[in-house]
């Protein structure tokens, strides 16, 4: 197999692609977006774990483009709602919807919990395949914190006005992309991958 060169970020999710794009820009590879990539197809998500969806959206894009991609699914897991939306968390509210929709599910599934029953965390889950399809790098990455009544804060993505860092009493939305590039699941991910991409990328 070719060493890495160059890494495709298989992601539609154009907020994710450039957290992404910040986070791995120190490995000195190039990083290049689907959005710049026509012939990429759009991988079916009907895994039932974070693991599985990652896997298949990195060998799935890679065999297709025959080209290095790296795969992330990533979501919100809710106790008290029995780990919710989790894998589900794009289309929480409906195949389509946007972040207020899901956003608005989840507080109405919340109700008057108080605090201390809205603990939540982000999962994100990175898998990087090589032109094959063959899975040869992979991190799983978690942050922990609770679902506010009310959002705050216009940073970030998806629901981060709502997830609040308890020890920082802000919510991802307020804290914003500096503060997010270091503690967030996806950081988290990212930072564990990162060594076994440069062992890749110096391979001869
Ligand atoms: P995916 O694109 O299928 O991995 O879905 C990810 C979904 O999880 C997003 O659409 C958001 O709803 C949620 N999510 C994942 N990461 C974040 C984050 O960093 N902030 C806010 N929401 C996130």
């Amino acid at each position: 197999m070719p060493p890495l060169r160059r890494l495709v970020l298989g992601t539609g999710n154009r907020k994710k692609g450039l957290e992404l794009i910040e986070l791995l820009a120190p490995l000195g590879i190039e990083l290049v977006t689907l959005a710049e990539i026509p012939s990429a197809i759009s991988v079916v998500e009907d895994g039932d774990s974070f693991a599985a969806n990652a896997r298949k959206k990195a060998a799935e894009q890679a065999r297709h483009l025959n080209q290095w991609v790296l795969g992330e699914d990533s979501g919100l897991v809710v106790d008290a709602l029995g780990g919710a939306p989790g894998i589900y968390s794009a289309r929480f509210a409906g195949p389509d919807a946007h972040d207020e929709a899901n956003n608005a599910l989840l507080l109405k599934k919340l109700g008057d919990l108080p605090l201390e029953r809205r603990g939540a965390h982000y999962v994100c889950h990175a898998v990087v395949a090589d032109p094959v399809g063959e899975v040869l790098a992979e991190a799983v990455g978690r942050c922990y914190g609770r679902i506010r009544p009310t959002a705050a804060g216009s940073g970030g993505f998806g629901y981060d006005p709502l997830f609040e860092i308890v020890e920082y009493h802000q919510t991802f939305g307020e804290l914003g992309p500096v503060f997010k590039s270091v503690i967030s699941h996806r950081a988290r991910a990212i930072r564990q991958l990162v060594p076994q991409l440069a062992a890749l990328a110096r391979r001869e």
